[in-house]
């Protein structure tokens, strides 16, 4: 019975490489019919951002994922919030403290970066050093009553066995060892404030939590070694633990951070720029996974079919923005043209281009600009950039747009094509190809040399949706105006 689990800090919003680590456990949870968990590490208070857990539930509902179990779905073996479960990790570090295998330790931060120097001059790696080594029964005593008169409150910290040796079969990764010693000594399993860390929660909750496999980002290969000897320590099964390559950015060839403000990375800006949550489901599975074959466009329940975590790369991921964008036009094409006229509208009004309530007629003329471009469109957003001409000034032309006016012919066909303009009743789509098709007639200049320099000095662009629609939409009034500006 395959449970699994995400499990989020709710430090912010939910990022690229935390909705991927999420989307491969539900995708082997549904793959195995078994169970998907959300579960939330809050234990480190100064870290939680306000409304951090409902943002990233938020997301990964809209990314299309549903959970057995979780903070707003109770199961069997909540609470599935870490600052709601004292009462469970609490006696169960008193059990290790009574047996011996970990103790309350009252050095204090000027004490370990005073060892922590030391090291550093030696050459070695920062540890912790056994703060009462040397010390003789009656003198540790005497220093931890000295601590305790003092108002110390105690870390309790986990007695690491000396030079032993972990291993564990990765699914991602294969065999990995460790050596005990090389792990920084004794480590910290309760804080001073009473809460445990990261490094033993874990433990218990996956335990108590009954998950099968862990599949989480290979940033935490590190802390596995320790979680074993937590294992070990209470005599407990460990789970299958599967760590995920770190993510690339093909842009910097640098790891994918939350820093590099230049490239977007939370799926909540995605989902402001209007891009399909189908879209951002298919791209994510392809960061470090590849299904068999060469086809890289699947919906939901095919990825389900067919996901296999022996697929999961031993290679970095790459994040390639363009390849995201490409994998949602392919859903974009696909999408009803209501749904997408939808989200036109909405980033029409965010950029101030229609009003906010627009008017029956403004969202006809809205619906019409966005089919002309639904099936080049990446995310919704691109229609407020596409459409500029429409909108603004003449923009300046670029020496491609200037080359094509330089023909001889172009004067000419210019000329004409305003003349005749003018004559038209109804300015749209249909009379304007009429009028072009009587421009060619009465110059002779037909092909490229015809319709590019019409293009041109209306759009002031050289490509663009079908010419006489996106001249309709333009209006007499601006195609007009762009034409006598391109003319003198
Ligand atoms: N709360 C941890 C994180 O956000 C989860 C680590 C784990 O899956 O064990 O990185």
């Amino acid at each position: 019975n395959i449970r699994v689990r995400y499990a989020p800090s709710p430090t912010g919003h939910l990022h690229i490489g935390n909705a991927r680590t999420a989307l491969f456990n539900y995708l082997f949870a549904r793959h195995n019919k078994g169970k998907f968990i959300i579960r939330i590490e809050d234990t480190d208070a100064k870290r939680n951002v306000e409304g951090g857990e409902k943002s990233q539930l938020t997301m990964l509902k809209w990314l299309g994922m549903d959970w057995d179990e979780g903070p707003d779905k109770p199961g069997d073996v909540g609470p599935y919030r870490q600052s709601e479960r004292g009462d469970i990790y609490r006696p169960l570090i008193q059990e290790l403290v009574d047996k011996g295998l970990a103790y309350e330790s009252y050095i204090s931060e000027d004490e370990l970066k005073a060892q922590r120097e030391a090291q550093k001059a030696r050459h070695e790696m920062p540890h912790y050093e056994d703060e009462y080594a040397g010390l003789t029964a009656e003198e540790k005593a005497a220093k931890i009553a000295k601590a305790k008169a003092a108002g110390v409150k105690p870390v309790i910290r986990f007695r690491v066995p000396v030079h032993k040796n972990y291993t564990f079969d990765d699914l991602v990764k294969g065999h990995i060892e460790f050596d005990s010693d090389s792990i920084g000594g004794d480590f910290v399993i309760m804080k001073r404030d009473g809460m445990p860390t990261y490094n033993f929660a874990v433990v218990v909750d996956d335990h108590l939590m009954k998950i099968t496999h862990v599949l989480r980002g290979d940033d935490h290969i590190a802390n596995t070694p320790k979680q074993l000897m937590i294992y070990e320590a209470f005599g407990w099964e460990p789970p299958v633990f599967g760590h995920m390559t770190l993510i690339i950015n093909t842009r910097t060839g640098k790891k994918l951070s939350k820093r590099d403000e230049s490239t977007l990375q939370f799926i909540e800006q995605y989902r402001e720029l209007g891009y399909l949550p189908e879209g951002m489901f298919n791209f994510i599975t392809l960061l470090g996974w590849s299904p068999v074959g060469e086809d890289e466009i699947f919906n939901r329940k095919q990825l389900i079919k067919m996901f296999d975590p022996k697929r999961l790369s031993r290679s970095p991921a790459k994040f390639d923005a363009k390849k995201l964008e490409w994998v949602n036009n392919q859903y974009m094409k696909k999408t009803d043209s209501n749904r997408v006229t939808d989200m036109g509208i909405y980033q029409l009004i965010k950029a101030g281009r229609i009003p906010e309530n627009p008017d029956a007629k403004t969202i006809e003329w809205a619906r019409t600009l966005i089919g002309l471009y639904h099936d080049q469109m990446s995310y919704a957003a691109q229609v407020v950039e596409e459409s500029a001409v429409f909108f603004t000034e003449p923009p300046k032309l670029d020496d491609a747009a200037l080359k094509e006016l330089a023909v001889e012919s172009a004067p000419t066909v210019l000329q004409k094509f305003a003349e005749l303009s003018k004559q038209i009743k109804i300015f749209d789509a249909v009379e304007i190809n009429r009028v072009i098709q009587q421009v060619r007639a009465e110059t002779g200049v037909k092909g490229r040399q015809l319709y590019m320099p019409i293009r041109i000095a209306t759009t002031r662009a050289t490509h663009g949706p079908a010419i006489a629609e996106s001249i309709e939409l333009l209006g007499r009034e601006k195609a007009m105006h762009h034409l006598a500006v391109t003319l003198n």
